[in-house]
């Protein structure tokens, strides 16, 4: 259940788990682990681990105490057991694109890397279903099955690097998920080992498995119930022609009343995305897509099927877009324009590299009706913290990526941009919206996770994990915030100076 508005500022935390490396632990643990997995399965020098010492959140740093990189999924037992037995956290990570910290490291952990598992195990053309080991890269099953005119719909913009592991643990989206669905409505069945170390099925290849869902308990949970080491994916038929329409809007809030009308119009489009125009100043001289310079947003808007609904759909698009106050329609004419129209967007993050030393990207969901009026709060908070936010959106989702451009190397800019990032936070649960909409909670969002949920809802959460992860030994410290913290944030009730589920394991 969620609250209204958050009780007051977060307070600046430093993640759990940060801080400096036992080197008594170290040697202990590594010795534990050598006993089950081979030597260059393990890696421990200072050198060899600091790759991994953060992931796209890049505020937050920390090197593992070690790195595991098992090939199979008995070597991912067998560590779990050895952890589970000496405490040890243990911290999943695919390709470490996560935006939300949720792969940061812990200094007394392990972090199990999923690389060497990356093999596609199978793909059922009749049955449209790929099994994946949870390495695989996102785009890599597309590739895959394009063979058999088949693909995996849910498409993050970091498919090209994230893994499939990745996009269970935070039930990931992408452009064309306003039509196709996020990872939880594509993924059938999840092989994972428990904290403890027995390996357990979630889900069926069936339409429906019977128990409890406990698939969709899973899909999302950051890493913090299993540790995922096979998906099965549902595959679907590659729509024959796909075509790509880009409208200009003199204003946010009308292109924001444009997307209600396209969906009020019963159009679901393949694709349905907004960028502000600081948005394509940035990214046109890197995509060189021809965007609309002077508009003050720009929607991408897809439609995909048979040449017929094709063209039937766009002719519609342009009627309500018009009708919405489209200053410009421009169809893509073939399938390289369409591309060339989506690189701009899907290019939006790293094109921020190229005007910026460093870019936070947040993700917060409000209802699309507040668009508007969001976005102008936004741009009176880039005055107030000293920073520029470009904007895009997943608009059919009302699904907000605010990139605040900030210099790591400053530290009085960094704090800057984490406090304006929380203030956007605060304000999408303030207008009816969610903290996250696909990036997951991981170490960003976990203050204003305590604005935006009751405690008994919270409780629930506590409840879950550990009744999946009794030790507390999985990815601890994200996602879920201490209830500590939450009596901090003023959100939590504490009752005779005890929070519930005070005795939650501490590591
Ligand atoms: C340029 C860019 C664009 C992006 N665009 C999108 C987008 O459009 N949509 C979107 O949803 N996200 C997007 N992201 C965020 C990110 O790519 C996704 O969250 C992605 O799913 C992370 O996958 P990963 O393999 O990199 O996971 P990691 O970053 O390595 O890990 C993410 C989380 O998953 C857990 N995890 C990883 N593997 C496993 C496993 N096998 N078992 C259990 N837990 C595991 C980790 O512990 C961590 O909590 C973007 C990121 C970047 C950098």
């Amino acid at each position: 259940m969620a609250v209204s508005a958050p009780a007051k500022a977060a307070p600046h935390h430093t993640p759990e788990g940060v801080g400096a490396i036992d080197p008594r632990r170290q040697l202990e643990v590594l010795q534990a682990l050598r006993a089950h997995l081979p030597e260059d399965c393990l890696l421990s020098d200072g050198e060899d681990t600091r790759p991994y010492e953060c992931d796209g959140l890049t505020m937050f740093r920390q090197q593992p105490m070690l790195v595991a990189l098992p090939r199979t999924e008995q070597q991912v037992a067998a560590l779990l057991r050895v952890c589970h037995r000496l405490r040890v956290p243990v911290v999943p990570r695919g390709a470490g694109t996560s935006l939300s910290g949720g792969a940061l490291p812990h200094s007394q952990g392990v972090l199990l890397s999923t690389a060497r598992l990356n093999r596609i195990v199978s793909i059922d053309p009749l049955a449209r279903v790929a099994v994946v080991q949870p390495g695989v890269r996102n785009l890599a099953i597309s590739e895959q099955a394009a063979q058999h005119g088949l693909f995996y719909a849910p498409d993050p913009s970091s498919q090209i690097a994230c893994t499939i592991g990745g996009n269970v643990a935070e039930n990931s989206g992408g452009v064309h998920c306003v039509k196709y669905g996020l990872t939880v409505h594509n993924v059938l069945r999840v092989r994972a080992v428990l904290s403890d170390g027995t390996i357990a099925v979630f889900g069926s290849e069936a339409l429906d498995s019977q128990g409890l869902d406990l698939l969709a308990l899973l899909i999302g949970s950051e890493g913090m119930l299993a540790v995922v080491t096979e998906v099965s994916v549902r595959l679907v038929p590659k729509p024959r022609l796909a075509r790509c329409l880009m409208a200009s809007f003199n204003d946010v809030g009308t292109a924001g009343q444009a997307v209600a009308a396209l969906i009020g119009a019963g159009i679901i489009p393949a694709g349905l995305e907004m960028m502000d125009k600081a948005a394509v100043a940035m990214v046109e001289p890197f995509a060189r897509a021809g965007y609309d310079l002077e508009a003050a947003a720009i929607l991408l808007c897809e439609s995909d099927g048979t040449p017929e609904e094709v063209a039937d759909e766009v002719q519609r698009m342009e009627q309500v877009l018009g009708a919405a106050g489209a200053t410009r329609l421009a169809v893509s004419r073939d399938e390289s324009e369409r591309l060339k129209f989506w690189a701009g967007r899907k290019n939006a993050f790293p094109a921020a590299g190229r005007v910026s030393p460093d870019y936070y990207c947040t993700d917060g969901t409000i209802p699309r009706k507040r668009l508007g009026e969001v976005l102008k709060a936004i741009e009176a908070m880039e005055a107030k913290y000293g920073l520029r936010c470009p904007n895009v959106f997943h608009a059919g989702d009302g699904n907000l990526h605010p990139l605040i451009l900030y210099d790591a190397s400053d530290a009085d800019s960094t704090v800057r941009a984490a406090a304006f990032g929380a203030e956007i936070l605060e304000l999408c649960v303030k207008v009816g919206g969610t903290v996250t909409g696909e990036h997951g909670v991981g170490v960003e969002k976990l203050d204003t996770m305590c604005g935006q949920f009751d405690s008994a809802t919270m409780q629930a959460f506590f409840g879950v994990r550990l009744a999946f992860d009794p030790a507390g030994i999985l990815n601890p410290g994200k996602a879920i915030p201490t209830l500590p913290r939450c009596a901090e944030y003023g959100r939590m009730h504490v009752h005779g100076g005890k929070t519930a589920f005070s005795d939650l394991p501490r590591l």
